[in-house]
């Protein structure tokens, strides 16, 4: 029998190909988003020889994207979706203990005001209906606040149009370490995650699908995976897989695109995350995050590249209006975006409906074939669409088992007890790290993105002659590299720790040691350190340059007519 492999490390990837090859496993996952994520884990806390491939890098796709709350979802009340509102606002609670973190408690303000979607009874109600639904504890269910009250604890919403607050709570996390600690989680129970290799084509045996050809895109290797069960969880590619396997009929998505824009938080300085009208009627998020507020999100039909997703000039104008109609007195301007990011919504494409109008629930697809394919969904439900995927899945192999464990299993090594602990946890850090030059919101920041995990990092804090942020940054990339399948620059700056979104300026201060550090863990030539240099400075572009404008629906249609 092998020994487990558990080394999560971008140093063991030959290893883990070469075991990929020599295995047949029960279970093969497509896709290393946070749905492919927690499959993995159920499947393999269950007992399934579990195995995962992933294209690009985990989290990747829309699960570096989102707006990063675990949320019932007060919009989707609106539209009487009342299971899927019980069911997200149950799930934010496990999350919430599961890695308490990662799902951190946020007060929201939902304002109140003239011609808005709410007026203040409807607001009321729906949101104690939320509450309800969520089983949302006394601590943090709705308070109504006077027009006053909201205005002195959020004084720049406008005066003139302010009616009332409603305060909330909901839980801010970040998308891509919850993957990954998914996957990390998965992979202490000994399923074999991959990133950088791409599901290519299917291997049947009489018609029946028995494995995979993929191809390693780092080192250009093509290999077969062998698997009794296949599940697609490729989020907005899901009908590109149908395709190859003939079977994309029915139903098929509906990609519309997301937009965030990110500010520096003194030019948008606010306190709690405000859920806000937009004269189009629709409602956006505010949400500080430590050095920076982020607004989001936009909603548009996406008929372009799935592999290439960017904000346009009209997203960008968009958005700025919205939050200088919101806020009038801070006047942001196209030159104070410092970031931004775009992902794409897996939904299900329903006849007549507009993109906001569609539902956001999640549908399994079963092909004839034996390929599982599941879209749709929230970050939010990731553990039960995960635990629907894989009863099927046991179901099929015709394995007898108790079913999910996911709601016990704490996503982290050294898990916190609850929120206060974490608190407590990062005031330790504070005067831990003041003797190292480092500030409050290091110890915030590492705090929220490793867990007590931070205690491997600050213990490597290189005693050189660093300034202390690069000292940081050449700890979190040895822990990247050896804990988190770091491989590539743009791993450590965007996924493992989004740099890119919350502290883009940091980038170009730590960038030149990080690469020296790369070269020597890798042992990168001259030449590919150019080429992930290229790649990093093309991944900046992309989040701080704002492309023409897309196609249209209309454009579209005449094109496909
Ligand atoms: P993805 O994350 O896209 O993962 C699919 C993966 O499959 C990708 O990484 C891709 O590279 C890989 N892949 C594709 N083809 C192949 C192949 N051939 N071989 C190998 N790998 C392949 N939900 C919430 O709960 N809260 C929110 O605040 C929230 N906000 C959102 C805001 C926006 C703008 C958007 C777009 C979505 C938001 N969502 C939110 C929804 C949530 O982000 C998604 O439902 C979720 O991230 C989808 O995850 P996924 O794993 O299904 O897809």
């Amino acid at each position: 029998m092998n020994q487990a492999n558990t080394t999560f490390s971008g140093l063991n990837r030959q290893t883990d190909i070469n075991q990929l090859q020599s295995e047949t496993f029960d279970l093969l996952i497509i896709g290393g988003g946070v749905t492919g994520a927690g499959i993995a884990l159920d499947a393999a806390s269950r007992g399934l020889k579990t195995a995962l491939i992933e294209k690009s890098d985990f989290a990747s796709g829309t699960s570096s994207k989102s707006t990063k709350l675990i949320h019932g979802g007060l919009r989707y009340l609106k539209q009487l979706e009342i299971g899927l509102v019980r069911e997200t606002g149950t799930e934010r609670a496990i999350v919430h203990g599961l890695a308490p973190h990662l799902a951190i408690p946020e007060k929201m303000l939902l304002p109140i005001i003239k011609g808005g979607t709410f007026g203040k009874l409807t607001a009321t109600i729906a949101i104690k209906v939320y509450d309800f639904l969520a089983g949302v504890t006394r601590d943090d269910r709705m308070k109504v606040a006077t027009a006053a009250d909201a205005l002195k604890r959020e004084p720049l919403l406008d005066k003139a149009l302010l009616k009332a607050g409603i305060f909330y709570t909901e839980y801010r996390t970040d998308d891509a370490r919850l993957t990954i600690e998914l996957i990390k989680k998965a992979k202490t129970y000994s399923a074999l995650p991959l990133n950088y290799c791409e599901a290519k084509q299917f291997i049947y045996e009489n018609e029946e699908l028995v494995g995979v050809e993929c191809y390693d895109g780092l080192d250009g290797q093509h290999f077969s995976i062998k698997a009794k069960k296949i599940v697609s969880a490729t989020g907005p590619w899901v009908d590109g897989l149908r395709k190859i396997d003939q079977s994309l009929t029915g139903k098929r998505l509906h990609h519309t695109k997301g937009v965030h824009l990110v500010f520096d938080h003194k030019k948008l300085p606010l306190e709690h995350s405000i859920y806000f009208d937009v004269p189009d009627g629709r409602m956006i998020f505010a949400i500080p995050r430590g050095r920076i507020t982020y607004v989001g999100t936009t909603d548009t039909n996406y008929h372009q590249s799935l592999d290439q997703v960017t904000a346009t000039s009209d997203d960008v104008t968009y958005l700025l209006k919205a939050v200088n109609h919101a806020f009038p007195s801070i006047n942001l301007q196209p030159e104070d975006v410092e970031s931004s990011w775009a992902g794409l919504r897996p939904l299900i494409h329903q006849d007549g409906k507009s993109a906001s109008e569609l539902s956001r629930k999640d549908e399994i697809f079963e092909a004839p074939s034996g390929l599982i394919s599941i879209a749709g969904g929230k970050l939010t439900g990731y553990r039960k669409m995960a635990e629907r995927v894989v009863d099927l899945v046991v179901q099929q192999l015709g394995i007898q088992d108790d079913g999910t464990k996911t709601d016990k299993i704490s996503l982290t090594e050294k898990p916190f007890q609850d929120f206060k602990s974490v608190l407590a946890y990062q005031k330790r850090l504070e005067e831990q790290l003041s003797n190292l030059g480092l500030t409050a919101y290091h110890a915030w920041y590492l705090t929220t993105t490793y867990g007590q995990s931070a205690d491997l990092i600050i213990e490597r804090l290189p005693t050189s002659s660093d300034t202390p942020e690069i000292a940081l940054a050449r700890a979190e990339l040895w822990y990247g590299v050896h804990h988190e399948m770091v491989t590539q620059l743009t791993d450590f700056f965007i996924r493992r720790t989004g740099q890119l979104y919350f502290d883009i300026h940091n980038i170009k201060r730590v960038q030149t040691a990080i690469i020296k550090d790369m070269q020597t863990y890798f042992q990168w030539s001259e030449q590919t350190i150019k080429k992930q240099q290229a790649l990093l400075s093309k991944r900046i572009d992309e989040a701080t340059i704002f492309t023409e404008n897309e196609i249209t629906d209309k454009q579209w249609t005449e094109q496909s007519a």
